[in-house]
């Protein structure tokens, strides 16, 4: 490998809403998705997908009474086909609390307020399975269409919820799941949705193998760990709140996805991260923090962003197309995690 190589993880959670209010399909999912493929398709980038795939389980389920729910649905699968075909990779991404979603016909978007059912840790094992198999049966079914031998096995918990991963390690046994995206380094907070607790991970971690915990790096270890990346930044400078007021006045600025999301009561959060860093993440990205982007790369062999579409709006993808331009310029960019070196050795 080249000295002047660079392995660039652009990763989403393919999602509405997941509070009061979701937010409609087109929106959320399917017109800020279709932006990002013209963004990204002149890169090569292969991005990955993690599709809420309970969300997908209940939509499935009211859509054989509801007409609007079953053309969501449609649009979905077309969607994700395609995104296949493209090259991306899906994979699932599970937000239990769905199970508690009710479908609101008259607008065709849904409510969730409640949060018992938010990690997967909270739920027996019994209903924690049936959960992960339906909800993942139903992303499988869609993409066997397309590709009959999709392998199906990378993972990312819903709202960061991976700990404690004795819970998960039979059921990624069970699945043949090898791979997790789940960590964010440096990062922890406890509320009444969630825990987690990554603050022992470095914000530059490289992906690593672990074998019962996510934090317990381990060399003979059967599964791998995906970390996500941070850069220093005060996310409540004058400047940077200057100029998210500015963007938000025109329709540039504005996210793609119009809904409510969950706001959990935080009983404790990591301040030396949370004041000071922020997640790489195409919805943060703006001109003041591109520079910050730019050193990070430079520095580091291996950047692993998360984004939601439905957060993103079409400043941020210009932004991101300055980024891409500067970075495949500079660099030997591999954008597939699957051949991100290490991992083959
Ligand atoms: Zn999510």
């Amino acid at each position: 490998m080249l000295d002047n190589s660079k392995t660039i993880l652009l990763t989403f959670d393919y999602e509405l809403f997941l509070g009061a209010k979701s937010g409609t399909v087109d929106q959320c999912l399917l017109q800020p998705t279709r932006h990002l493929q013209n963004v990204m398709q002149p890169f090569g980038v292969k991005a990955v997908f993690f599709v809420d795939c309970t969300y997908l389980l209940r939509l499935k389920e009211v859509s054989l009474t509801h007409t609007a729910a079953k053309r969501d649905f449609e649009k979905i699968s077309h969607q994700l086909v395609e995104l296949v075909n493209e090259g991306h990779y899906l994979y699932p991404h599970i937000h239990p609390h769905w199970m508690d979603a009710s479908y609101i016909s008259a607008q065709n978007s849904w409510e969730l307020n409640h949060l018992e059912k938010y990690s997967m840790n909270n739920l027996a094992s019994a209903e924690r399975n049936t959960i992960f198999s339906n909800s993942v049966g139903v992303l499988d079914d869609i993409i066997k269409e397309a590709v009959p031998n999709y392998q199906m096995d990378c993972y990312r918990a819903g709202g960061w919820c991976i700990q404690p991963f004795e819970v998960f390690r039979e059921i990624f046994k069970d699945h043949g799941i090898q791979n997790d995206f789940s960590v964010l380094g440096g990062f922890g907070m406890t509320s009444n949705a969630q825990t987690f607790d990554f603050t022992s991970i470095a914000k530059n971690q490289v992906p690593y193998r672990f074998e019962s915990d996510v934090n317990q790096m381990d060399k003979e270890g059967s599964f791998w760990q995906f970390p996500i990346n941070s850069i220093p930044f005060r996310k409540g400078s004058l400047w940077n709140r200057l100029l998210l007021k500015v963007l938000w006045r025109t329709k540039l600025g504005q996210s793609y996805g119009k809904g409510i999301g969950v706001s959990p009561k935080i009983k404790w959060v990591d301040l030396s991260y949370d004041q000071q860093y922020q997640m790489l993440s195409i919805e943060l990205l703006n001109q003041l923090n591109l520079s910050a982007y730019k050193r990070y790369l430079s520095s580091n062999n291996y950047m692993h962003w998360v984004s939601h579409p439905k957060m993103i709006s079409k400043y941020n993808m210009k932004v991101l197309e300055w980024f891409l331009k500067w970075a495949t310029k500079k660099y030997n960019v591999n954008f597939d995690w699957q051949k991100y070196p290490s991992y083959n050795n």
